[in-house]
């Protein structure tokens, strides 16, 4: 078989290390020669931002954070960063925060300096996300993306464990469908494989120890590759699945993802088999899924959306809305019959086995 594809790379700088963020942002604040810095965290990431920043002079702080970036917050936000002429936006906190300022960029094209404080991976993607009337936005634009991302794990201790499980696993779902996404490549595939093997050793490491810093830096490590490898790779069927649970049924982001991330798998892995042997190897298991769910066992991992709020009532109009944003290349046809069963499975935590290809009528 000929080696043949395209892809781009994204210009961003990464600046990584433990107890280094105030100098890191300190000295890349003096390296775009900003001014007037807007400084966005979430009132509960207030403190932790001002800590941050301690070495940066900041002209606004913004702390309106609301998950799924509401078009009258973006707005709101917007008009604050003109009053104030600002030059430079700092955002510290997970991935609501990050997506707060890629929407100010979108039409400001303000530099973005990125500090996470989750594992979701917003940081590294140019994709932008707005909602308005129930119906969430996505798009892609290089002006959001953040010019540079500072990487510290001390920032992400306090992130507790349900959610640090929720927000790792959010990250091996970028993997995973990286693996089949509309662009994937050999690229963004050796960037996720190398991502999910930071992601097993980092996710049971904090559950046994929270403060585990090595574990940390793993998690931090690997939602960089990942959101590296989706962004190149496009968003494939778990991420369209999840999109519109998160957008029209407000379902919590990490926690829509690390549920339905198995079921995808399941479905689509027979169909993808050079995926399906990378990923095993990856997880380190001699089955895909088999390593998934082990290692969703062993993190107590979110296991059914009806926990989220999510209704059987609901499946149906949701198969409607998904189906079309599918994409075309997904290993496996995607029909109204075989996606239906697969939220049916994840809305009540069936074993995502009976999704398989071979056991599937
Ligand atoms: P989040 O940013 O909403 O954070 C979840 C919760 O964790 C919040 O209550 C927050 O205050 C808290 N938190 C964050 N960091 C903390 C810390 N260190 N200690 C204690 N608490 C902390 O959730 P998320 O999963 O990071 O991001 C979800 C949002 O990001 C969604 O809107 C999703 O669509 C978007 N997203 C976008 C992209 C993209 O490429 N554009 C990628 C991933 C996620």
């Amino acid at each position: 078989m000929p080696l043949e594809f395209s892809h781009i790379t994204l210009g961003q700088r990464v600046l990584f290390g433990a107890g280094q963020a105030v100098s890191h942002l300190a000295a890349e604040v003096q390296r775009l020669g900003a001014e007037r810095i807007m400084l966005i965290a979430s009132a509960s990431q207030r403190e932790l931002a001002q800590r941050v920043a301690a070495e940066i002079d900041v002209v606004v702080h913004y702390d309106n954070v609301v998950m799924h970036v509401p078009i009258e917050v973006a707005q709101d936000a917007r008009q604050v960063a003109r009053e104030n002429a600002v030059d430079l936006l700092v955002c510290v906190g997970g991935g609501s925060t990050t997506g707060l300022a890629k929407a100010i960029a979108l039409e400001t094209q303000l530099p973005i300096i990125a500090v996470p404080t989750t594992y979701s991976g917003s940081e590294a993607t140019n994709v932008w996300g707005l909602t308005e009337a129930a119906r969430k936005t996505t798009g892609i634009d290089d002006v959001v993306l953040p010019n540079t991302v500072i990487y510290d794990a001390d920032l992400t201790m306090s992130l507790p464990v349900k959610l640090s499980v929720a927000s790792g696993l959010n990250g091996m779902a970028h993997c995973i469908d990286s693996m089949w996404g509309p662009r994937a490549n050999p690229i963004n595939q050796a960037l996720a494989a190398e991502g999910i093997s930071a992601l097993v050793a980092g996710l049971p490491a904090i559950v046994q120890d929270a403060e585990d810093l090595a574990g940390r830096e793993q998690l931090l490590y690997g939602a960089y590759l990942s959101a590296v490898a989706f962004t190149s790779a496009g968003s494939g069927l778990h991420h369209k699945i999840c999109h519109v649970l998160g957008g029209t049924y407000d379902l919590p982001h990490a926690q829509t993802h690390a549920t339905v991330l198995a079921y995808v798998l399941a479905f689509n892995m027979d169909a993808a088999p050079d995926a399906r042997d990378r990923i095993a190897s990856a997880l380190g298991a001699e089955d895909a899924l088999e390593g998934l769910q082990r290692l969703r066992h062993q993190l107590d991992a979110p296991e059914k959306l009806v926990d989220y709020g999510f209704t059987s009532d609901e499946i149906a109009e949701a198969v409607e809305i998904m189906l079309p944003a599918v994409p075309v290349n997904n290993p496996r046809p995607v029909t109204k019959e075989n996606l239906t069963a697969l939220l049916q499975a994840a809305l009540v935590g069936d074993d995502p086995a009976v999704l398989r290809q071979s056991k599937f009528h």
